[in-house]
């Protein structure tokens, strides 16, 4: 059997390229995997899906890894859909979930992308990969690539999370800092293509990603019974999660799953530090210019230009939904506050949404019974230089002042 995949479809225009090889952008611009829904209606029904085993390879039609094919997995399972009554308590949310992402392979949503990629990639018949990541995009594609039996080069700025060097240390990927910022990492994977003959796995460059990430979308329908929430809080970088869950959203709807035709309204949060799209959509613009000087301590929202912006602009305002930027100096105490409320350890990316979700009710776009998913993208414990500690030391163990341990 092979995948139910059509043709691709460049993203700016439109134009038609075939699946049966490689591609990577059109005109600059990312393509869209198109499939054949209606021979997807006839072979599945959600009810079959759900007697499949958990993980993202139970939507099978839907993504492009040929039927037949055993897909290279490390065990992406379907990730938690978690009430958080504390933290809905102090929104004055009545019906809130977070969908905890950072049970997944290396710890962040972006193994389900780089599951896609890297598998599709093998499909080609490619052998070595390289990325430009500040977080954890070369980790994961480390894993996958290790997995494979790929050769993986991974470019990182130097200030890049000392945890996500490691990831793609142990995952044995050729790993280099670089003195500069992403696009200085990315423009190296460019200028190497000839020489290195890697294929560019960077954010977007490669249409398989965003399929990946599709099945955050797909799980998050099938964990509502086919009755989408009225709003999803996403933090957002180079957009592959957006995009890829309003994708999803698309098929579903095409697909006649849906209960109902009510979309979820996309919340794209970024930072004061980093906030292009959240720019552009305040302009009403479509493209969003570069952001200059971009520094925040949540390094998946550091992409000061995307190439997939069209993109996510396009998603956020089909949606309804809005782009917003929240102050970089409360991300990291929110981080702190907000994860003990639940115990659930939210990474930076996602306590800049619990800042996005206080604003929201502040000002009435988010209303009590509105039902509110927010996204915890990645695991907390990669940030460890973002979360101040200064523990007191129990100098001596055996003349511990009990009393003062509660202050
Ligand atoms: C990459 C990343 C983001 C940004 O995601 P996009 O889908 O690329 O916009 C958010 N949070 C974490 C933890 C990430 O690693």
């Amino acid at each position: 059997m092979a995948s139910f995949v059509t043709h691709l479809e460049a993203a700016i225009d439109g134009t038609r390229l075939p699946h049966d090889q490689i591609q990577t952008l059109h005109q600059g611009r990312p393509l869209w995997v198109r499939y054949d829904l209606n021979a997807i209606r006839e072979a599945i029904t959600p009810g079959m899906i759900a007697w499949r085993p958990p993980t993202m390879w139970r939507y099978r039609e839907l993504l492009p890894v040929p039927g037949d094919v055993e897909p290279v997995s490390i065990g992406e399972s379907i990730t938690p859909l978690l009430p958080a009554p504390q933290l809905a308590a102090r929104f004055g949310l009545s019906h809130f979930w977070i969908k905890d992402e950072s049970r997944l392979p290396t710890g962040s949503f972006k193994s389900r992308g780089l599951a896609m990629a890297v598998n599709m990639a093998r499909q080609f018949g490619i052998t070595r990969l390289a990325i430009p990541s500040a977080g954890n995009a070369g980790g994961a594609m480390a894993a996958y690539a290790a997995r494979a039996g790929m050769e993986a080069y991974v470019f990182m700025p130097r200030d890049t999370p000392i945890v996500n060097q490691v990831e793609c240390v142990l995952a044995g990927a050729k790993t280099f800092l670089v003195n500069g910022l992403i696009t200085d990492c990315g423009q190296i994977v460019r200028a190497g293509a000839d020489t290195m003959n890697w294929f560019d796995c960077s954010t977007l460059k490669e249409p398989y990603r965003i399929e990946g990430k599709k099945t955050m979308g797909l799980e998050l329908a099938e964990q509502f019974e086919y009755s989408l929430p009225d709003f999803i809080v996403y933090p957002t970088g180079g957009g592959t999660g957006l995009i890829g869950m309003w994708k999803a959203f698309q098929e579903l709807r095409a697909l006649g799953w849906l209960k109902s035709d009510t979309m979820p309204q996309m919340i794209s949060v970024q930072s004061d530090g980093c906030a292009p799209i959240a720019r552009a959509f305040d302009a009403g613009e479509r493209f969003a210019a570069p952001w200059v000087n971009a520094h925040t301590c949540a390094s998946g929202l550091r992409v000061p230009a995307a190439v997939g912006d069209f993109m996510i602009l396009d998603a956020i305002r089909e949606s309804g939904g809005f782009a917003l930027a929240v102050p970089e100096q409360r991300i990291a105490s929110t981080m702190r506050e907000a994860s003990r409320l639940d115990g659930i350890a939210l990474c930076p990316e996602s306590a800049a949404c619990v800042l996005a979700i206080e604003f929201l009710r502040a000002d009435g776009r988010l209303a009590p019974n509105d039902r509110v998913v927010l996204f915890n993208t990645g695991s907390a414990a990669k940030y460890i230089e973002t979360v101040p500690l200064n523990l007191q030391v129990l100098h001596d163990p055996k003349n511990v002042d009990f009393s003062a341990l509660a202050r």
